[in-house]
């Protein structure tokens, strides 16, 4: 098997190829990571649904419009 100039061109750039799209796809599951843990800081207040995002710990957070208490994450009362 000889392995001439086109084909060493050839291999070349699928590898780089290659490279690129593994790049774009852990670059993309980098930024759906980030997306995602920026979704769990963010707190829609229940009085005016105005969204904002609160990264400290605790459970409940005032909202700094118009200052109602908001449980962090999902509800799970009815109503
Ligand atoms: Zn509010």
């Amino acid at each position: 098997m000889e392995l001439t100039l086109a084909d060493f061109v050839f291999y070349v750039l699928m590898g780089s190829f290659a490279l690129v799209v593994l790049f774009t796809l852990v670059s993309r599951t980098l930024n759906a990571r980030a997306e995602g843990r920026s979704l769990a800081n963010r707190v829609i207040c229940r009085l005016c649904l105005h969204a904002f995002e609160d990264s400290s710990h605790v459970e409940t957070v005032d909202c700094p419009i118009c200052g109602a208490m908001n449980e962090k994450g999902r509800s799970r009362r009815l109503g």
